[in-house]
């Protein structure tokens, strides 16, 4: 390894944990493009507080509601000081997004590459899309989305590797096969690609034998959650239905569909 200060060193096994924007990734599988999925997460938070009813309603569930081309998670987050009634309403808005890279310049004309940070994204972009939310979400969540400031927004990225290493360099999580984020199993998978890493090398006779098949199994794994995030993503965002064109069955066929996705 050749570090930025000028060091080398050398390792018996280098494990890459890095994230969605993996160097080592980079190392272990450089034909792997990300892809970004043409929308991004837009997000805020707001005080409960600041809520009509003092975010009462958001007690009862984790709230989904469905528009064109997307769909929106609210619910309360607490604070670090879990003190009662300080909590958050979190939301998260996934939003068709063609022109990434125009979308991702800040207020003070910088781009920036993967997300906008929160507080960045340009005045009139976030008022835009208040006013959009107004009219795609029932008054009480456009309400949150409209009291919330400094909102910010994440790009949805996935990328796919044929293999966990190269000779004895690894990737882990995120750096490895990355997932929509709606399959909910990106911390999942991270922590199971680093349990089953270390089951794999513990009492192995051969280190590179053992590296084959714990890489294997991980792509495996990654593929399956990808192919997932493959369908949910149709059903969530690209083709969500008219829910008041629907009755009590075809509600039902598609709930049927969602579920039967593994
Ligand atoms: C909008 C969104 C919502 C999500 N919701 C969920 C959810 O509900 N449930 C779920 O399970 N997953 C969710 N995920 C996915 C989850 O966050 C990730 O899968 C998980 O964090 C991956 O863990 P990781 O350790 O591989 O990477 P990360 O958590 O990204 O950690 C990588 C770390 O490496 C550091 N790093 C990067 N480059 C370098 C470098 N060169 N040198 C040193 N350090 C470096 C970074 O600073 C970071 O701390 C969501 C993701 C997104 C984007």
């Amino acid at each position: 390894m050749h570090f930025e200060d000028g060091a080398k060193e050398d390792f018996d096994l280098t494990i890459f944990a890095d994230g969605y924007n993996s160097l080592g990734r980079r190392y272990v599988s450089p034909e792997t493009k990300q892809t970004y999925r043409g929308y991004v997460l837009w997000r805020g938070t707001v005080d409960r507080r600041r809520l009509s009813d003092g975010g009462r309603v958001l007690e009862r569930s984790f709230f989904r509601l469905y528009y064109r081309e997307g769909h929106a998670g609210v619910y309360l987050v607490p604070l670090a000081d879990r003190k009662e009634n300080v909590s958050r309403a979190n939301w998260g808005c996934y939003l068709p997004v063609r022109d990434l890279q125009a979308f991702l310049v800040d207020r003070e004309g910088r781009q920036h590459s993967g997300s906008i940070p929160p507080g960045l994204m340009r005045a009139s972009r976030e008022s835009d899309r208040k006013l959009w939310a107004r009219e795609a979400l029932p008054p009480y969540f456009g309400d949150i989305v409209e009291a919330s400031t400094d909102t910010f927004a994440q790009a949805i990225y996935t990328a796919d590797v044929a293999r966990y290493h190269r000779n004895r360099t690894c990737v882990l999580g995120d750096a490895g096969i990355l997932v929509q984020p709606f399959t909910v199993s990106g911390v999942f998978k991270a922590t199971n690609d680093a349990l089953e890493l270390a089951k794999a090398l513990n009492g192995a006779d051969h280190v590179d034998e053992a590296l084959e098949r714990w890489s294997a199994k991980e792509t495996e794994l990654g593929r399956r959650l990808l192919s997932v995030g493959e369908r949910l993503e149709q059903l969530l965002i690209w083709r969500v239905p008219d829910f008041e064109a629907m009755d009590a069955d075809s509600l039902q066929r598609w709930l049927d569909e969602i579920r039967s996705i593994q």
